[in-house]
């Protein structure tokens, strides 16, 4: 059986990238995927310019198109806002080719793979045995990288204590008019979904469809997108492929290190609370994971210990604040719309800011905006 001090579970944003700096390293580091790459992945493939700017290596070869203006509107309210930067806000990539880029440059640092490998059981003890649909591998170190529904952390017996929400997404080809119109725009429709959101992201030949519902209520996202169609003006799809799935956008609040395994990305619940955007926290949270094993060197108590020092440092206060964010943004339409119609300009200004990567969420948030809607009423 072959021993790896680090065997990483998905080959997702958040696994590769673990692997890929745990290799260069000089940690012997295996990938296990259950899927054989590059495989589908349900996502909407906005990679914004905070998880960009950080990646180590160019990602031109898989860019499908890049905007560096984005467009939000609340429909109901008329209310259009656009925000503009030098740089790409949102970079569109499909995420087979993405994820199997990061995995590429992963194996040319010595990261075995093992794909169409699918984690079935652990053995705990001093060292960890992963039995797989083909055989076993040890290990030292796991990091579960295998994404919403990680097997790994039910396995290692962390209870469910993310808040997961719905998500669809279709795949759209429509007539050359239409996409010529749709193709030139990124935009956010915060009415198509009462509480939550549509998106329209057009890829090379393609649009990315999608709807996020924020909380989970009895709702029907596939008549919503229906509508959300004619609000885009499209009458006729001609090809589309229908995706759901869900997105866990509140962290665990049971821990992210247990029995040697290290949870990261969406198996740890660190997607942006506010946006439902994933891609760039599970990148950050994967890298996280690895400095800490490399830092550590190898040994697992210093490792747990300094991996939830730099999440507290780096990204947990950070959710905190969008999930308060969240709930307001969401659940109290009425302070929304009326801060919407306020101060729109400035929001959609800072949201940008927080995702090109030059601020995070401001930690007196909540305050600042009561202090806004008191001077507005008296
Ligand atoms: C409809 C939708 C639209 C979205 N749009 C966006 C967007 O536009 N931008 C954005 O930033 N985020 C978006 N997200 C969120 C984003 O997709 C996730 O946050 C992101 O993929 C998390 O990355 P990850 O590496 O943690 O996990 P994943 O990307 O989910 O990777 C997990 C990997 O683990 C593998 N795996 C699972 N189980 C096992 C097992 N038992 N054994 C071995 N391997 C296993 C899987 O095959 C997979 O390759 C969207 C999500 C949805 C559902």
């Amino acid at each position: 059986m072959k021993t790896y001090d680090v065997a990483v579970i998905g080959s997702g944003p958040a696994g590769a990238s673990a692997a890929l700096k745990l290799a260069e390293a000089g940690i012997s580091t295996v990938i296990i995927e259950k899927e054989t790459l590059p495989r589908y992945k349900t996502c909407g493939g906005g990679f914004v310019y905070r998880g960009r700017r950080k990646l180590p290596f160019d990602i031109t070869p898989v860019v499908e198109r890049e905007f560096s203006k984005i467009d939000l509107f609340f429909g109901k309210m008329g209310i259009h806002l656009t925000t503009e930067r030098e740089e790409p806000i949102i970079t569109m990539i499909m995420r087979d080719d993405f994820d199997n880029l990061i995995v590429e440059k992963a194996k040319e640092a010595g990261v075995t793979l093992l794909q169409n490998h699918k984690l079935k059981n652990i053995t705990f003890g001093d060292e960890l045995t992963l039995h797989t649909s083909q055989g076993d591998v040890k290990t030292k170190f796991v990091i579960a990288a295998d994404g919403a529904l990680s097997v790994t952390a039910k396995l290692t017996g962390w209870e469910e204590t993310r808040y997961l929400i719905p998500a669809l997404e279709y795949e759209v080809k429509v007539n050359d008019e239409d996409f010529e119109r749709l193709s030139k725009e990124v935009r956010f429709d915060f009415d198509a979904v009462p509480l939550g959101y549509g998106w329209c992201f057009p890829k090379k030949n393609h649009l990315s469809i999608g709807l996020a519902s924020a909380r989970r209520t009895k709702i029907d996202l596939k008549k919503l997108y229906k509508e959300y169609l004619v609000t885009l003006g499209i009458e006729e799809v001609e090809e589309e492929e229908f995706h759901g799935f869900q997105i866990p956008v509140t962290p665990r609040t049971d821990d992210y290190t247990r029995k040697g395994v290290f949870l990261v990305g969406d198996a740890a619940g660190f997607a942006d609370p506010v946006t439902a955007e994933g891609i760039s926290n599970a990148i950050l949270s994967g890298n996280l994971a690895a400095d800490a094993i490399i830092e550590s060197e190898l040994n697992l108590k210093k490792a747990e210990d300094l991996y939830n020092e730099k999440l507290n440092e780096n990204l947990l206060p950070e959710l905190q604040v969008g999930e308060k964010l969240a709930k307001l943004f969401y659940e109290q339409h009425k302070i929304r719309n009326f801060l919407m119609k306020r101060y729109g300009e400035k929001f959609c200004e800072a949201m940008t800011e927080v995702f090109m990567g030059n601020r995070s969420y401001p930690r007196d948030i909540m305050k600042r905006l009561k202090e806004k809607l008191k001077s507005a009423i008296f």
